[in-house]
């Protein structure tokens, strides 16, 4: 096998097909997949969700996951929180010539493992080289179908009947990714979330628990999700300060470069809108997963369409959406 991917793997000939059966089919191989058909035809049968997303993370392996692992994770993430069970995905690669074929080799591995997570199919892709220099190493596209398995949840019907959740401990993503890019050497756990939802999402459909909304905190984080909220749902979300989880490390990092961690991107962490009389018995499904997953806040009329942080002293302030680009290139 070569050692680097050449601009005529992208050819549509000979290259291109020892490309695909090498590294892709290797991996992804199923029968819809092996048909090579022009179009993968699919079994849906009932209501579908659709997502799509494109990842072009910098640097491409980071602790806790890599660009692969993360083009599947993101977007079946995206079908989960809308309650659906991720089935088919389509992978577009863009690659410079000359990537290495061992480490495009170790990010198709990891989508394959993260597949199997989700019990989802690859069943149509693409793959284009480009010249040296002209694009960043790789970039993939991932979109993804999925079954709902519980229907009406929408972050438009949020109300004064919700408590708001947290998943996991927050910012860990972000973090990451900056102390990475940066090269800041911590000796300490320090790594991403990026993970699967939607076995998580399933033990709560399966337990029956009133899932109003639910949303991963990826760009923009917890504040922007919390503020979107409030603005589609037209309330006021008041979150106790106290009650966010943040790791140590997480918080270290925050402390030396002045972010907040509410506005760190996560890849496997995601807020909930669940009935009240239902948030212990989530807070319990959830801490399965995770033990840092914490009921975070109310819902009210105090303030329409802002979102607002409670102190430990009893002071408040507006939590707003993040401005500006904190961070580019995290997912
Ligand atoms: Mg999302």
């Amino acid at each position: 096998m070569r050692k680097s991917v050449a601009l005529a793997a992208g050819n549509g000939g000979e290259e291109n097909s020892e490309l695909i059966s090498g590294v892709f089919y290797k991996y992804f191989k199923n029968d819809i997949l092996l048909k090579s058909e022009d179009a993968a035809v699919l079994e849906v049968g009932s209501k579908v969700a659709m997502s799509t997303d494109s990842f072009t993370v910098s640097p491409l392996f980071f602790p806790g996951g890599n660009i692969g692992k993360l083009a599947i994770c993101g977007t079946c993430n995206d079908l989960a929180m809308m309650g659906a069970k991720p089935k088919y995905i389509t992978v577009g690669f863009i690659i410079e010539e000359g990537f290495d074929y061992r480490e495009l080799e170790k990010i198709v591995r990891s989508m394959k493992k993260e597949l199997e997570i989700n019990d989802a199919l690859v069943v149509s892709g693409d793959t284009k080289v480009m010249p040296k220099g002209t694009i960043d190493k790789l970039i993939i596209n991932t979109t993804g179908i999925g079954e709902i398995e519980k229907e009406g949840i929408s972050s438009n019907n949020i109300s004064e009947d919700d408590a708001i959740l947290v998943s996991r401990d927050i910012g860990a993503h972000g973090a990451t990714i900056f102390t990475a890019r940066e090269g800041i050497e911590l000796s300490s756990e320090l790594q991403s979330d990026c993970a699967s939802l939607y076995p998580t999402v399933k033990a709560l459909i399966e337990a029956g628990v009133e899932i109003t909304a639910m949303r991963d905190a990826t760009r923009g984080g917890v504040a922007a999700v919390l503020n979107e909220w409030a603005k589609q749902s037209d309330v006021c979300i008041e979150v106790a300060e106290d009650a966010i989880p943040v790791s140590p490390e997480v918080f270290g990092v925050c402390e030396m470069l002045g972010f907040e961690p509410t506005m760190l991107a996560n890849e496997g962490t995601f807020c909930l809108a669940i009935k009240q009389k239902d948030a212990q018995k989530a807070l319990e499904i959830l801490q399965k997963f995770n033990n840092n997953a914490q009921i975070i806040g109310k819902v009210s009329d105090e303030h329409k369409q802002r979102v607002v942080l409670q102190s430990s002293y009893g002071t408040k302030r507006f939590l707003d959406t993040p401005t500006g680009e904190l961070l580019p290139r995290i997912c």
